[in-house]
């Protein structure tokens, strides 16, 4: 059995209990080293093999889970934040698919979520943003032509840009081209609830000069958008005169 699961975005506490309970039962354990804390290693057993992938291909990583799978052992494979962004996981399901492998997904704290708690930020915020869009800049991996950061900036609604933070130049002028004002308000996380985390407010207009004067490359998130800001109206749900399902208004 293989089970993959989220690390959660940095602090070894923000793993869920079934995550931590399943790396204490793991018999083999491999982790993406580039970005999981490995601090939550300490949950594994004694004996448990430990592999880091960031120095292995997609075939390395099936031929030790197949290894595992013929003496049956249980593998954990720990993915950064929440497996199911960018987390290249549906090509291992499809891979353990066809070896007849079982496998489940126990989910984490993304690190967009993450950094909303350090930002103390809510994303939505009534009249301000309802949407929050989850994308990056194109570097070497490409993104769809339909995705592109100038036509997603028309919308103007929050923006969590992952893997961005060496592409802030290009960034920077196609979120200004494709409709954010250039001061709009703009944070960037640097390696969210993570004991070194750092947090840098700045604008659209000044993001790719934040970013490079503080040696910004990986590790970090770009949030855009007037949720950062300090306008908004309160919400419906917790106004006296708006009545819910669960509470009679007052006029
Ligand atoms: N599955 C992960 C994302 C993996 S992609 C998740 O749900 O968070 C890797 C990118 O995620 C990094 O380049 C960075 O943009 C972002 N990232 C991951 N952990 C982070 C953290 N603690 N703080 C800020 N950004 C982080």
């Amino acid at each position: 059995m293989v089970h993959f699961v989220g690390a959660g975005s940095g602090a070894i506490d923000l793993i869920t209990v079934r995550g931590a309970r399943l790396l204490g039962k793991a018999d083999v354990v491999i982790y993406a080293g580039s970005l999981v804390n490995p601090e939550l290693l300490s949950y594994t057993k004694e004996g448990c093999e430990v592999y880091n992938s960031a120095k292995m291909t997609l075939e390395e990583v099936i031929e030790v889970i197949k290894e595992a799978e013929s003496k049956h052992k249980t593998t954990v494979r720990l993915h950064t934040g929440d497996p199911s962004i960018y987390g290249a996981v549906r090509e291992q399901f499809d891979a353990l698919d066809c070896l007849g492998i079982k496998y489940d997904v126990c989910p984490g704290v993304s690190s967009f979520c993450g950094a909303a708690s350090s930002l103390k930020a809510e994303y939505t915020l009534p009249d301000v943003s309802q949407t929050v869009i989850i994308t990056r800049a194109e570097g070497r991996t490409p993104v769809p032509k339909k995705e592109s950061i100038k036509s997603l900036s028309a919308h103007r609604a929050t923006m969590v840009l992952f893997l961005s933070a060496s592409l802030t130049e290009k960034l920077q002028k196609d979120l200004i081209s494709g409709g954010y004002p250039e001061e709009t308000p703009v944070a960037v996380v640097y390696k969210a609830t993570w004991s070194d985390e750092k947090i840098y407010r700045t604008t659209v207009g000044r993001l790719h000069e934040t970013v490079t004067q503080n040696g910004l490359k990986k590790t970090a998130l770009v949030i855009v958008g007037d949720c950062m800001g300090e306008k908004y109206t309160r919400s419906l749900l917790y106004d006296p005169a708006f009545t819910t399902e669960f509470r009679e208004g007052l006029i």
